[in-house]
């Protein structure tokens, strides 16, 4: 009989709730400041270590940790059934990094996957001119912002938003400028007019972050895929590409997919794996990496219904977010105005890093593009017979593509702060990860007040009971305090400490993290009491 089961029945399940230990005075959130607190904290706790570090590391390559590895997972898993479990019209893939060199011609990557790239002359630094563009119109976005807040703050409970942002002549002179500099960079861009860009970073009088001047050289096109060689002779032959993106392993197995799984039209195909940029201005953590993790799903419509599914699906994205119990106001919508040639819609979920508002998913209506290329590359028909209209057609794609890194390190930040506590006279502080417990890498502390008298024998057998049915992590050493202390830098969102009262009653003390509420409950209850916590369903169908 498992440990637990010997509690069951003899003791009923009701709680004691327990004063706070602490009284939270205040609790810090992340700024831009903190970003390299999170990076410190994060090798310090195991969550993610800079790649091949006795060598001085990789640019832009991060190994994760044994707790990192596990929230990564989590997040994965969660976003997996998500897509693919929670969906009936949604299946999943697990295509090869390594594809025929010709899918990559026929998608565009070849020609076109390229970063427009400015140096300056003085720091010696290198920038994308896109991101630099983007940084001067995210100024003139916080100026809008600004401009709101104080309108809030003047006109009080008579304060109409949509008004204000429609009619206030500041809010509508920064606009106007955000569209004016996007049309002129977006026409610059499509007509391949490099040193039209150059023109826009002097005009806007864009400085070097570093050096603080304007000394800047042309701007190139840089091609991002990296490249290797297939089998073993060294001409162009064997030229072979890492996948930059794990789309395209979706799209030329769509009639595969289709056909094995029976599948009618609309229906979703999704995948995670890893995808590769060799990004040459990755500076920002796990935000930009070379080698990173994608999950995509590409949904197969019918021509004409596109645009029902895509605000579908991006109402349903930002709903997983926000099923994480991250803050909604640190999301926002960022709708592209200029679009691609092939897409007839698209946006960007962006989130308020410690690095300001950046893009973590993109959500794009993408036509028939992309099969209709691999149709004229393979020369394979790629339609499909839809039996309602008798016709056969190409259908519409509408795609979801998340960074799984970038996710990581969205959560990183948003559960990461600094608390000062009181207690009795005393005050102290404590950091924490407040990690929706869903993704947290441990989900449940078993602490032994002290290692005598029965206590880690007793502890260890609930360690044992429970550590196959969520993650559980024993620990009995150092003082109560700094274990918990220990926990909450992890981001354990339940600890459990047995006592010696455990011995007489078999009742423990339920301690939650972010509250550090703590709460007497019975054994018998503790394995059912946390799977509640845990319920995955129950956030699964708010979404
Ligand atoms: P960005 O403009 O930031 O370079 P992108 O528009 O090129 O991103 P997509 O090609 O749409 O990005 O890729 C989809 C998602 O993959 C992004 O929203 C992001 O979360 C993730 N991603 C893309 N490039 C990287 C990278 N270098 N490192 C980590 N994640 C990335």
């Amino acid at each position: 009989m498992p440990f637990l089961g010997a509690f069951h029945g003899l003791f009923a399940s009701n709680m004691a709730y327990l004063r706070p230990n602490y009284t939270i005075l205040a609790s810090m959130s992340t700024g831009s400041d903190s970003f390299k607190d999170i990076v410190a904290h994060s090798k310090e706790y195991g969550y993610v270590f800079p790649s091949s570090e006795i060598y001085d590391g990789l640019g832009a390559v991060y190994d994760y940790g044994p707790y990192g590895s596990e929230l990564k997972k989590n997040i994965r898993d969660y976003w997996w059934k998500a897509m693919v479990h929670a969906n009936d019209d949604v299946v999943g893939l697990d295509s090869a990094i390594f594809m025929n060199p010709r899918t990559w011609k026929a998608s565009g990557h070849v020609d076109n996957f390229n970063d427009p790239l400015i140096d300056n002359k003085d720091s010696k630094k290198r920038y994308r001119a896109d991101v630099l563009i983007e940084e001067h119109i995210e100024k003139y976005r916080l100026k809008i912002e600004k401009d709101v807040e104080k309108g809030r703050v003047k006109f009080g409970d008579s304060f109409d938003e949509s008004q204000f942002r429609a009619t206030n002549v500041n809010v509508l002179r920064n606009k106007a400028k955000i569209t004016e500099i996007e049309t002129q960079f977006e026409a610059c861009m499509s007509t391949g007019n490099l040193s039209g860009v150059k023109k826009l970073i002097e005009d806007l009088e864009i400085v070097c972050p570093e050096s603080g001047t304007k000394n800047w050289t042309d701007v190139r096109q840089f091609n991002l895929m990296f490249s290797t060689q297939m089998g073993s002779v060294a001409d162009d032959s064997g030229l072979i590409y890492l996948r930059p993106e794990t789309a395209q392993g979706i799209f030329v197995n769509f009639l595969n997919v289709q056909k094995s799984s029976r599948r009618k039209v609309p229906f979703g195909i999704a995948q995670t794996g890893k995808a590769f940029r060799n990004e040459i201005v990755a500076r920002q953590f796990l935000f930009r990496m070379k080698e990173f993790e994608q999950m995509e799903m590409q949904f197969f419509v019918r021509p004409g219904t596109e645009m029902e599914w895509y605000q579908h699906w991006k109402q349903k994205r930002m709903n997983w977010h926000l099923s994480l119990g991250t803050r909604p106001d640190k999301y926002r919508f960022h709708d592209h105005i200029n679009l691609a040639h092939y897409a007839n819609a698209a946006v960007d979920i962006e989130f308020d890093f410690p690095i300001g508002f950046k893009e973590v998913e993109g959500i794009h209506s993408r036509t028939d593009f992309d099969l209709r290329r691999h149709e004229a590359e393979s020369g394979r028909k790629l339609r499909y017979f839809d039996p309602e209209i008798s016709e056969s057609y190409i259908p519409y794609v509408v795609e979801t593509s998340l960074g799984l890194d970038r996710m990581f390190l969205l959560l990183l930040s948003d559960a990461f702060c600094t608390e000062n506590l009181h207690q009795e006279g005393q005050d102290s502080e404590r950091t924490v990860l407040k990690l929706a417990p869903i993704v947290a890498p441990i989900k449940l502390a078993i602490l032994p007040l002290v290692k005598k008298d029965g206590l880690a024998e007793m502890a260890e057998k609930v360690f044992d009971d429970l550590r196959f049915d969520f993650s559980c992590q024993y620990d009995d050493k150092d003082a109560i305090g700094r274990r918990y202390r220990r926990q909450d830098a992890i981001g354990t969102p339940f600890c459990i400490t047995i006592d010696y009262e455990s011995l007489r009653d078999e009742s423990v003390t339920l301690r939650y993290r972010d509250s550090m509420e703590q709460r007497r409950i019975k054994l018998a209850a503790l394995k059912e009491n946390i799977q509640e916590e845990l319920n995955v369903a129950k956030m699964l169908r708010s979404i």
